[in-house]
């Protein structure tokens, strides 16, 4: 528990937060702001910054736990589709230094854009991919 982290203090109740579901490792609650409706982070209990700083049992566990919160926003909202967000790093939006996967319901016509992709040379999409192979941890 991290004093003057806000998730941290959701997740020990000090703050409210309309809580979806909890078990041993993580808390899910509704975004404060969300994009739409049903828009649910999935936080750790324990406090880590980031995915990087998060054991692998607790990671896998965070996925696990969006199967079931997609599924109960199926039912509630109606939702035809998901996207799963996390924002690593201040450069990628992250704003609150406690791990999060936000669960965002999506529905026909939204109107909500995805990130655009570029045009690359192929040759430069093998080379960084051989790149990244060789830096693949074995744990
Ligand atoms: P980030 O940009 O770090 O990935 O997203 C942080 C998210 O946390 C934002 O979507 C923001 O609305 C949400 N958030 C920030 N403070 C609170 C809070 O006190 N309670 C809840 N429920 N959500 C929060
Ligand atoms: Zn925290």
């Amino acid at each position: 528990m991290k004093k003057d982290c806000v998730f941290c203090r959701i997740v020990g109740k000090e703050l409210p937060s309309h809580l979806v579901y909890e078990d041993d490792k993580v808390s899910a609650f509704l975004d404060i702001n969300p994009v739409s409706l049903g828009h649910t982070l999935i936080v750790p209990k324990e406090h880590y910054a980031d995915l990087l700083q998060t054991p692998d049992e607790v990671a896998g566990h965070m996925m696990m736990v969006a199967k079931k919160i997609s599924h109960s926003l199926e039912e509630t909202v109606g939702a035809d589709g998901f996207n799963l967000g996390l924002n690593n790093g201040e450069t990628a939006g992250q704003v609150v230094d406690h791990l999060h996967l936000h669960v965002m319901p999506r529905f026909k016509n939204d109107g909500l854009k995805l990130w655009p992709g570029k045009q690359v040379d192929p040759e430069n999409l093998e080379k960084i991919a051989k790149r990244m192979r060789s830096f693949i941890r074995k744990d």
